[in-house]
């Protein structure tokens, strides 16, 4: 039998009574004392009434023969554990009756009452029952509520169990002694071990070795205190691997106080951790590079100071953060520039260059600085990160360098120069000698050997002075309209002799119709002479040359082709550089100083041009072809080209001035072979003084000398009334365009660049003579 909910406090009365006059009495009764009743003719009423909610079982005795004392029995060991309900036996016979006796053994709750009963015995025996009953009411409603207390707790329990159990954070219990009483899901995901497996292990045997001495002592400590604490350490996993972990413990009391056991919520933290070593990492390596690393925010207040930093402008970390950077840094007389590099930074752009910094002691250095700014992902100017290095050593060696090279480009000058006054005389020699009638044919060969020889030298020491040209950008050009087969004609002619002794062959294939080009004839034949001169030159005997031009469009082609050593694809972009050559082992004898190449380079361009090489490779030849731009000149001007064995110079009254005894006479004899009338002095005192008297045309006159300097005697030849007309023509080692300059403003008419050139030197007097 169940009780529903609905009739727990009933309080009715069930009478159960064969015959309907008792029953009708008794209930009358019990209504009379306000008592509700319910009749009930057999058992089976009876278990419905008791199923609805019965107060008491109000029983007469011939109601229960046998059969139906078992059935009711049945009935009433249904009940509720906390229910006994309390039945009333009414009895004809007194408790000696054997069917009283049954009942009081299998009824349990029973009260016997003798009939006939008074109407008021009845009712309080009915009272004092149902007041038995409403006990066990009392009862059944305080296990109801005791039920319902812990269903809640069940309940909220599971919940907590749910909760340890799925938390993102790893949570273990241990007892006093640090031995895991309880440990969820996640912390055995962190420490890789089972959960069976640590409920056999103590905290400190998962602990790092490194860690175990500090956990101890914090566990225990805090176990004394009953205080809280948080602790970061490593766990060794069950894999040997490291994980780091952030453990806040607290510690569990019972109701008196007692510490119970100690409970942590347990992260990990590695990553953290290695984000923060990585942080750690970079600090460290931004501390080690000799450069200052400073970040500002955008208004330019500094938030990073690196330790180079502290070095470099006198700051420590701690005074820079916070002030201004421009007024910590930059150099005052810097100011302006800072505001426009901070607004190009502002606009997204990073900046580097030089930048004059101060130390805090005052003092002033060039930095090299780097700014880059930092935007985040909104595109707000986030910080901007300069990086600066102190550049005074650095500059203080690139001007040593400017100066070395300085020094290395007047020494070549200077070189060149003083290589030039030996060279005079003895090509003048050679010329007396060729000159002088009946030399035997011997002499002739060595005349020509010495003349290619001193050819050669000249060739170098033009190179020499070429090369302060070049470095300096001094090189000029005289363009005038030019043919480029003219061109060409005084290039092969300056490399034939190199060409021819070496057994080459020259095959030249030039258009018909003439090309114009814009240019200076000297300089452009210098380069194609050039051309032709390395093609002899990187070539064993015998070899094949190829001189060509052609038009294309509105530009001129010209290829110079051998089949000699060729040159290594990786030496090909190499090799119009200054000084650059393939491989020394193999020069020829007339090899030059790397820098006729850079010249070709040079004048093409400045022409306008350009120059290009090309070979197979080692053995394979070479080709190097020159592109000008063709003239917008139809032709020409023609000019008079002199032959250097042309007549004589008669009529000329000639005064060579040269301290250089040799040089001086070996050209006066030359002149005199030529026919000129010829006077030498050594210094320019003497010059003046015999000027009056011997009525020069022409005055060939040295520059440098001691005493005095041949632009001082120029100036005072010009002095002189009767020396104004006179032919003056400066012979000098100098050759750059400073020095023609100078020649010029002291009265010069001419600058001859010694060994004077024939050629060029009759066509001087040859101009004087039509003047
Ligand atoms: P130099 O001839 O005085 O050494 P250049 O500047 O004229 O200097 O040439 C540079 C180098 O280029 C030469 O040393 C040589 O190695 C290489 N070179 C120039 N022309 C040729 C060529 N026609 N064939 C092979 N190698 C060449």
């Amino acid at each position: 039998m169940t009780l529903s909910e609905r009739d727990t406090l009933s309080l009715r009365v069930t009478i159960l009574a064969p015959t309907g006059k008792d029953a009708a009495l008794t209930a009358a009764a019990l209504s009379e004392a306000a008592i509700e009743s319910l009749i009930c003719p057999d058992i089976a009423c009876v278990e419905r009434a008791i199923e609805e909610g019965a107060g008491i079982l109000l029983v007469a005795e011939e109601a229960i023969a046998t059969g139906e004392l078992r059935a009711l029995a049945a009935v009433l060991s249904r009940q509720q554990p906390w229910s006994d309900l309390p039945v009333l036996l009414l009895t004809r016979y007194g408790a000696d009756s054997s069917t009283v006796i049954k009942a009081l053994q299998t009824l349990g709750n029973v009260t016997l009452l003798e009939r006939p009963a008074r109407p008021a015995t009845l009712v309080s025996a009915v009272r004092t029952a149902l007041k038995a009953r409403e006990r066990q009411y009392q009862v059944r409603a305080h296990l109801a509520e005791q039920e319902r207390t812990n269903a809640a707790l069940e309940e909220s329990e599971s919940r907590l169990r749910a909760i340890v159990h799925q938390a993102m954070a790893g949570i273990a219990q241990c007892d006093l002694e640090g031995r895991f009483l309880l440990v969820n899901r996640r912390f055995c995901e962190i420490v890789g071990y089972s959960r069976e497996e640590l409920l056999k292990l103590r905290h400190q045997d998962l602990t790092h070795p490194l860690d175990q001495e500090r956990n101890a002592s914090e566990f225990f400590r805090h176990l004394a205190e009953q205080s809280g604490y948080v602790i970061e350490k490593r766990y060794v996993r069950k894999d040997g691997s490291e994980v780091w972990v952030r453990n806040s413990v607290a510690v569990l009391c019972d109701a008196e106080g007692k510490s119970q056991s100690m409970v942590a919520v347990v992260i990990d933290v590695t990553e953290s951790k290695r984000a923060e070593e990585r942080v750690r990492f970079q600090a460290h390596l931004l501390d080690a590079v000799g450069q200052a690393a400073i970040a500002t925010d955008p208004d330019g207040k500094i938030i990073y100071w690196n330790h180079y930093a502290e070095t470099l402008y006198g700051w420590t970390g701690a005074e820079a953060l916070g002030r201004s950077i421009v007024e910590v840094v930059a150099d005052r007389t810097m100011k302006e520039q800072a505001v426009e590099i901070m607004s190009l930074l502002r606009a997204g752009q990073s900046w580097s260059g030089e930048f004059l910094v101060r130390h805090r002691s005052g003092r002033t250095f060039p930095a090299f600085v780097t700014d880059t700014p930092i935007f985040d992902s909104e595109g707000c100017l986030q910080a901007i990160i300069g990086v600066s290095t102190d550049i005074t050593e650095r500059k203080r060696v690139e001007e040593a360098l400017r100066d070395a090279d300085r020094r290395k480009d007047e020494f070549l000058a200077t070189l060149a120069h003083e290589l030039r006054n030996p060279l005079a005389p003895i090509r003048n020699s050679l010329h007396i000698l060729r000159l002088s009638s009946g030399i035997d044919p011997a002499t002739e060969r060595v005349c020509e050997m010495m003349e290619r020889q001193v050819g050669h030298l000249v060739r170098l020491v033009d190179d020499l002075m070429e090369v302060s040209r070049i470095t300096r950008g001094q090189v000029e050009l005289r363009t005038e309209p030019v043919e480029l087969a003219a061109v060409l004609r005084s290039a092969v002619e300056a490399s034939r002799p190199l060409i021819e002794a070496s057994g080459h062959q020259l095959a030249i294939s030039l258009p018909a119709e003439p090309l114009i080009i814009n240019g200076d004839p000297v300089r452009l034949s210098q380069v194609f002479a050039n051309l032709l001169n390395n093609a002899a030159k990187y070539m064993d005997e015998g070899g094949q040359i190829w001189l060509g031009a052609k038009q294309q469009d509105d530009t001129v082609l010209v290829s110079v082709r051998d089949t000699g050593i060729g040159i290594p694809a990786e030496m090909l972009p190499h090799i119009f550089k200054m000084f650059i050559q393939v491989d020394r082992s193999t020069r020829q004898a007339q090899g030059g100083l790397g820098i006729g190449l850079t010249l070709v380079r040079t004048l093409v361009e400045m022409h306008g041009g350009q120059v290009e090489a090309r070979s197979l490779g080692v053995d394979q030849g070479s080709e190097f072809v020159v592109r000008l731009p063709l003239s917008k000149e139809a032709s020409v001007s023609g000019r008079n080209t002199l032959d250097a064995r042309a007549p004589v110079l008669p009529n000329h009254r000639v005064l060579v001035v040269d301290d250089n005894r040799d040089a001086a006479e070996s050209l006066g004899l030359l002149l005199k072979l030529l026919g000129a009338e010829v006077r030498v002095v050594n210094d320019g005192p003497s010059a003046l003084e015999i000027l009056p008297s011997y009525r020069a045309t022409v005055v060939l006159l040295d520059i440098g000398m001691p005493g005095m300097d041949g632009y001082e005697v120029a100036r005072r030849i010009r002095e002189q009334p009767e020396s104004r007309d006179l032919m003056l023509i400066a012979l000098t080692g100098w050759g750059q365009e400073e020095d023609r300059r100078r020649t010029s403003q002291a009265g010069f008419d001419h600058h001859l660049i010694k060994p004077a050139d024939m050629t060029a030197l009759k066509s001087l007097f040859m101009s004087l003579h039509s003047r």
